[in-house]
């Protein structure tokens, strides 16, 4: 009997967030060997949590919708369905100067700042846009004039223009029509029935630690490892000895090489990362515009307000408040603490991302305490400041055309990244989906196990002498 040599095909996943790790797990349940590089000191990514001081939870606010079936296969994949809560959260407006609940229709016609005639037609035209089928044809239709047009000027000015300003600053004049559908859709999916039932939003107990704490261990489970500190410069196919592997990975500790990449980095890096002579792949990585992120974090004594969400349609320098408590149970999950999150969706040009945190907090804390003018500073226990600068891809005019492929231009490297959620906000079921996708791309071109005799390869697996595996989430 002859026996046919063969070693497991290798793959570096670039990046430890949320898609990295999705990818993975895929990727070493197929049989592929692993190996995930981050330029972090710690995975997670934009999902990642933060040491608030008497507590951990997520550095960003995170929640699950009942309709995310993508994230909630995975999770019970990750053994982790025992450990979701659901809770019936409020929403809130701020406008006028002051606060409106909007949790449901009954509320809606208690506002008193519009007219019976236009709240009907913005609960009518809610209604309608998110029974559109096929609302992909929205993408040539600006969205600032389509909301206009839809719902009223009356509407559009009180409510529309100041949450779009909001959720996509100075870029909303560029997005298209299908950007609202798109996240009006999702969100209605959550909701029990019809138009303004009351919301059920969901969070894994322990948060995103929970869930990252589980992906490594099913990555460590299936061999797979986790090199931190590692920030790829350059990547690109590898034409000289067969035996090492097709692709080429420049890291500050030297050339690795592996059969395969998949890059789950945002699009700007991709272009740094990858060597190609392909000018309109570049051209279209860079037609996607991205949203930066600025975000206070206060860590209270007491409960600010009712709501999970309270979008603030007033002029004021963020976007929204998210009372995180509100969602989650405070008693288990943040030592009693109330967790607040004051975010502001910017372009990467935005001057508050140069100031320091205290310059933030003095621009963000006197908007704060107008709008709760309750709160005092001593019931500040903690305060925080994030920034990240590529957070929400603007979903532009005619997006779809404009999504970066699964394939990149360098043979065996893959890209699965934010950018290619079609209009939609960021989300990790919309992320799950994009990496199984990707997953399955490569599953087709690269076999899982390489024969040696065949390929010319060398017995000896491609060894690989990168930072060790450290792992915060232990
Ligand atoms: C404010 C906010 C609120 C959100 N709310 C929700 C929500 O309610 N529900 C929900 O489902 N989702 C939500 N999201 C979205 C969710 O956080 C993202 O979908 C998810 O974190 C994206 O993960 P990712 O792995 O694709 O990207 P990232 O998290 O950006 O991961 C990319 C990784 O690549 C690494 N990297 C970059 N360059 C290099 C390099 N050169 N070499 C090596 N590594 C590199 C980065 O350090 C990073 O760890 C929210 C996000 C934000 C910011």
């Amino acid at each position: 009997m002859t026996m046919t040599a063969s070693r497991r095909s290798h793959i570096a996943v670039v990046g430890a967030g949320f898609t990295g790790m999705v990818c993975a797990l895929r990727l070493l349940r197929a049989g592929y060997r692993v190996s995930i590089l981050e330029q972090r000191a710690d995975i997670g990514g934009l999902s990642t949590s933060h040491d608030f001081g008497s507590f951990e939870w997520d550095r960003f606010y995170h929640c699950i919708l009942t309709s995310d079936r993508a994230l909630l296969d995975l999770l019970d994949e990750l053994g982790l369905h025992d450990e979701l809560r659901w809770t019936k959260t409020e929403v809130g407006l701020y406008s006028h100067g002051g606060f409106h609940k909007m949790t449901g229709a009954a509320d809606l016609l208690r506002y008193r700042h519009l007219s019976l005639l236009s709240k009907m037609r913005l609960a009518i035209m809610s209604l309608y846009v998110t029974k559109i089928k096929k609302g992909l044809r929205l993408e040539r239709v600006p969205l600032c004039e389509w909301t206009r047009r839809l719902f009223g000027r009356k509407v559009f000015e009180q409510i529309w223009e100041p949450l779009l300003r909001c959720k996509l600053g100075e870029l909303r004049r560029y997005a298209s029509a299908a950007f609202l559908w798109g996240t009006m859709v999702r969100l209605a999916s959550t909701r029990q029935q019809g138009l303004g039932a009351q919301e059920q939003l969901g969070y894994v107990r322990g948060g995103y630690r929970m869930v990252f704490q589980r992906l490594q261990q099913s990555v460590a489970m299936w061999d797979g490892s986790t090199h931190l500190g590692v920030k790829i410069r350059r990547i690109c196919a590898h034409e000289g000895d067969a035996r090492a592997g097709a692709v080429r990975i420049d890291t500050g500790q030297g050339a690795q090489f592996f059969d395969g990449a998949v890059l789950t980095v945002p699009n700007s890096v991709v272009g740094r990362l990858l060597q190609t002579s392909d000018a309109d792949y570049m051209k279209r990585l860079g037609e996607v515009m991205y949203l930066g992120m600025i975000c206070v974090v206060v860590v209270l004594r007491r409960r600010l307000s009712p709501f999970y969400v309270t979008n603030v349609t007033d002029t004021i320098g963020f976007t929204g408040v998210i009372e995180m408590t509100n969602l989650i149970d405070p008693a288990v999950e943040t030592n009693g603490r109330h967790l607040v999150y004051v975010p502001r969706y910017t372009t990467s040009s935005d001057p508050l991302f140069e100031k320091d945190d205290q310059g933030v907090w003095d621009q963000f804390w006197p908007e704060l305490s107008a709008m709760y003018p309750d709160l005092k500073e001593a019931e500040i226990e903690r305060w925080f400041v994030f920034r990240e600068r590529n957070v929400q891809p603007v979903p532009t005019i005619g997006y779809s055309g404009i999504v970066p492929p699964v394939r990149t231009p360098v043979p065996n490297v893959y890209l699965a990244n934010t950018a290619q959620i079609i209009n939609n906000t960021l989300n990790n079921n919309a992320m799950t989906s994009i990496a199984n996708q990707a997953c399955c791309e490569l599953m087709k071109d690269i076999p899982v196990e390489r024969s040696l005799a065949a390929s010319g390869l060398s017995p000896c697996v491609p060894s690989l002498v990168l930072a060790p595996m450290e792992v915060s989430h232990g």
